[in-house]
């Protein structure tokens, strides 16, 4: 592997070069003087040191998104189908560059290059031309509400839109953000993750090349608290903040929105019920639990982390995922064979193993996992992990994980599932597995979360909304949702009376 590693890196001399921050069209050094470090999660070695945007740094970006937006070079004077081309552009250069971009996420990440190939890549391909679709399709409305005056309204731009996204999908996020905002004609200035800020780097000077005005994109690297998040989401210039992270940060947003009354959109955790009836086809629900828990080694928002099997399915069930579980390779990202990778960080690691003690003291079951595999001592993998004989209350039930941890817990009936599932403070996502065409209507319509699926898990499309339900955040993204998250409504009356 290290040997492959050195060898093919396509992103290699890519690597090697300073990593600045994106202001007003341009690469600069921090003011700060500051730098943070990457590291590779397969192999805890380091892969960049990356500029940490300090308050002037921030204030010199969105100075430049402010300048950018109020001049008008991106909305007013351009026409909706030029702002398409400059999305489309940037969607053709992302695929160009589509095995050096997935490499990049995998080295950064640490996810099966299978899945950045062929998953995170296309997907953001796809975001950016659906939202260009947009960019021309924008309208607003006329209201014959009163006879003596012509109403009107017409969709704007909000401004400077301040984008603090997490690392489990670091170019997915970005074009989730990016792709609305500049269909709408606003200017961004995103703070990808510190564990992860290589691929909106590249994908920053890809946009320079589709020809996105100065100032209209910046990217701002840093940290979170006490640092350019907290910066940039204190910001009193910025007048949208839209956040991807965890519920305790998303909370700090919204308190650090309060000053200017900025809009908020907030998309936080999970801690989805994923539920397979006795009816239900047995194998293709085994297989939707392994996807709905060890994609990308469990870091998904929208995880199928509780598990709930009907009793008479229960041991069949179990011992055909611990079957199939027990033979997932397990290894280095860059490695085609790999099915599960390394979680992104020490800390990430290490709080997943705290779970595993948590669980195991609460009483649940070891069916499998719950360490680091003898055959990876070095990256920060954590074998994919079950629990069995687990209660909805149990914090191994409650409190998102963020990682290779599913807890199995039994049910009798319709009546009983629907409860536990909804006994949750999340409500982001949720699954049923049914041959019971009733069944699965009924369950869709009862579970509190954004997104159900019935007989599959994590599919997506930019096309259809997402977002949560309760403590999992506001504001759908995707779909011609997304574009209310980033326009203002304006209503004219023009006074036509005798
Ligand atoms: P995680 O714990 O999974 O890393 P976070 O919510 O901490 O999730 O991080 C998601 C994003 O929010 C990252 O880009 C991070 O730097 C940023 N962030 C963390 N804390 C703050 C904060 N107090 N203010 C603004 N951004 C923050």
């Amino acid at each position: 592997m290290a040997v492959m590693q050195e060898k093919e890196l396509l992103c290699k001399e890519w690597l090697k070069k300073p990593k600045k921050l994106l202001i007003n069209g341009k690469w600069v050094e921090p003011k700060s003087g500051k730098y943070f470090k990457v590291y590779n999660p397969a192999t805890e070695e380091l892969l960049a040191e990356v500029a940490e945007a300090g308050k002037e740094d921030v204030d010199m970006a969105v100075k430049a998104a402010r300048q950018a937006f109020e001049d008008g070079r991106f909305h007013r004077k351009m026409t909706a189908a030029q702002r398409a081309r400059c999305l489309y552009k940037l969607a053709d250069l992302i695929e160009q560059h589509a095995d050096e971009l997935a490499e990049l996420e995998t080295l950064d990440n640490g996810k099966p290059i299978n899945e950045s190939k062929y998953v995170d890549v296309p997907a953001t391909v796809e975001t950016f031309r659906y939202y260009a679709g947009w960019t021309t399709k924008l309208e607003g409305e006329t209201i014959n509400a009163n006879n003596n005056f012509f109403t009107y309204t017409l969709r704007e731009p909000i401004g400077v839109v301040g984008q603090i996204i997490p690392w489990n999908f670091p170019m997915l996020m970005m074009a989730w953000k990016w792709g609305p905002a500049l269909a709408c004609g606003n200017s961004v200035v995103l703070k990808p993750a510190e564990q992860t800020p290589l691929s909106a780097l590249r994908i920053g000077e890809l946009a320079l090349e589709a020809g996105f005005p100065e100032g209209v994109i910046n990217i701002v690297t840093g940290l979170g608290p006490d640092s350019t998040g907290e910066f940039l989401a204190n910001h009193d210039d910025v007048d949208k903040i839209a956040f991807t992270g965890e519920d305790k940060t998303g909370q700090k947003i919204v308190q650090a929105s309060i000053k200017t009354l900025k809009r908020v959109s907030l998309e936080l955790g999970g801690k989805a019920p994923n539920i397979v009836f006795a009816d239900a086809d047995i194998d293709a629900a085994v297989k939707g639990a392994i996807t709905g828990i060890f994609f990308n080694q469990g870091q998904v928002c929208c995880a199928g982390s509780r598990l709930f099997l009907e009793k008479p399915i229960h041991d069949e069930f179990m011992s055909k995922l611990l079957d199939r579980v027990g033979k997932m390779r397990q290894g280095s990202g860059l490695d085609e064979t790999t099915q599960i990778g390394p979680q992104v960080s020490k800390e990430q690691q290490e709080r997943i193993l705290s779970y595993v003690d948590i669980a195991q003291k609460e009483g649940a079951t070891l069916a499998c996992g719950g360490v680091q595999p003898e055959e990876h001592k070095k990256g920060y993998f954590v074998k994919p992990t079950i629990f069995t004989n687990v209660k909805n209350d149990m914090r191994i039930a409650q409190e998102e994980v963020f990682g290779p941890v599913l807890a199995v817990i039994p049910f009798e009936g319709l009546d009983d599932v629907s409860e536990q599932a909804n006994k949750v403070r999340f409500g982001l996502s949720g699954a049923v597995w049914t041959r019971d065409v009733k069944k699965a209507h009924k369950f869709a319509s009862h579970i509190k979360a954004g997104t159900i699926w019935v007989n599959c898990y994590n599919v997506f499309d930019p096309a259809v909304p997402f977002g949560g339900y309760k403590m999992s955040g506001y504001g759908r993204e995707l779909g011609k949702h997304s574009i209310e998250l980033y326009s203002n409504i304006k209503s004219v009356w023009v006074n036509i009376g005798d």
